[in-house]
């Protein structure tokens, strides 16, 4: 079977001035469907970074990024754009919500810039709002959902363009263990569904959720 992602040799080395920060040195990370690693690490070891150039947000400085085999860094603007929309769900340890749109709206916001129909849009994130049990929040702003109903209109929000590969940078940071929890368990079921899934943290009491557990440290990978 091949990799759903593949991150070759990937080296990123950000400037800071005249500082030259490695913030990867020379990755090697591969996920396959329907996988949830976990990337565990303490602060600035280079998850956040690794997630970015798999989601397509930034390139690497050195190295190969495959999505089903094809190398996306040498895709255009255009091309990586679609990428992003299409094909990658991000779930943010900060929500970032609209504050003056209702949960459902949240959800929909992914699909306003495309050709979909607007009942369509509500069908779909109707369904996903039930499957983050969520129902009957359907009119509530995010200021009126605790911290983990707010995760999950973010989750809801991330899979509405059914993405193959799902993005999650420390998506429990902000809530109690049990919340978490019910969050980690909510990836781990998407994952069953068909993603690839990353999951970006800090928290070694998550590695439970996890197929596989990817270690960082300084920018490398030490198991
Ligand atoms: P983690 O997510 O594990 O905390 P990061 O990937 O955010 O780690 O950061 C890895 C290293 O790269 C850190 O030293 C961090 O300060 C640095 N870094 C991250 N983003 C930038 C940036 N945009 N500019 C300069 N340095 C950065
Ligand atoms: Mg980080």
């Amino acid at each position: 079977m091949e990799p759903l992602i593949e991150a070759k040799n990937v080296t990123k080395i950000y400037s800071r001035g005249s500082e030259k920060v490695i913030a990867l040195n020379k990755i090697n990370f591969q996920v396959m469907p329907n996988e949830l690693v976990i990337i565990m690490g303490p602060s600035g070891s280079g998850k956040s970074t690794l997630l970015h150039l798999l989601g397509g947000l930034d390139t690497p400085t050195e190295g190969q990024i495959l999505f089903k085999g094809e190398d996306i860094t040498q895709w255009n603007e255009k091309k990586y754009t679609e990428y992003r929309r299409n094909h990658v769900g991000f779930i943010f340890q900060s929500w970032e919500l609209i504050e003056n749109l209702t949960a459902i709206e949240n959800i929909e916001v992914p699909l306003y810039p495309t050709k979909i129909p607007s009942d369509e849009i509500r069908a779909r994130a109707m369904r996903l709002l039930r499957q983050v049990d969520l129902y009957e929040r359907e009119h509530h702003f995010p200021s009126q959902l605790s911290g983990g109903e707010q995760q999950r209109v973010g989750i809801a929000r991330a899979l509405i363009t059914e993405p193959s590969l799902l993005l999650a940078d420390e998506p429990t940071g902000n809530l109690d263990s049990a919340t978490g929890d019910i969050i980690m368990r909510m990836l781990k079921k998407l994952t069953r569904g068909g993603t690839g899934t990353v999951v970006a943290t800090h928290d070694e009491s998550l590695r439970r959720y996890a197929d596989r557990v990817v270690r960082f440290l300084d920018g490398e990978i030490v198991t």
